[in-house]
């Protein structure tokens, strides 16, 4: 169990860097910036692009901000 621990906190402060970072640039951080998501190609499904949920397809911090608050 404490290597999974151990990724999970390390996975949870990349993602606060990389937030912190992306504050200071005003993009959004799931999307960094692009308003949309990265397709998906799996072995077993294909998943296209499409608008980021996280910031409602501008790619702003601020409205990743605004969304994130209501959730
Ligand atoms: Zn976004």
């Amino acid at each position: 169990m404490a290597p999974v621990e151990r990724t999970k906190g390390t996975r949870k402060l990349m993602y606060q860097r990389r937030t912190k970072r992306m504050e200071e640039t005003g993009r959004c951080p799931d999307c960094r910036g692009r308003g949309r998501t990265r397709a998906v190609i799996h072995e077993f499904y294909y998943e296209p692009a499409k608008d980021c949920s996280a910031c409602g397809g501008d790619g702003s911090y601020r409205s990743w901000q605004q969304r994130k608050k209501k959730a």
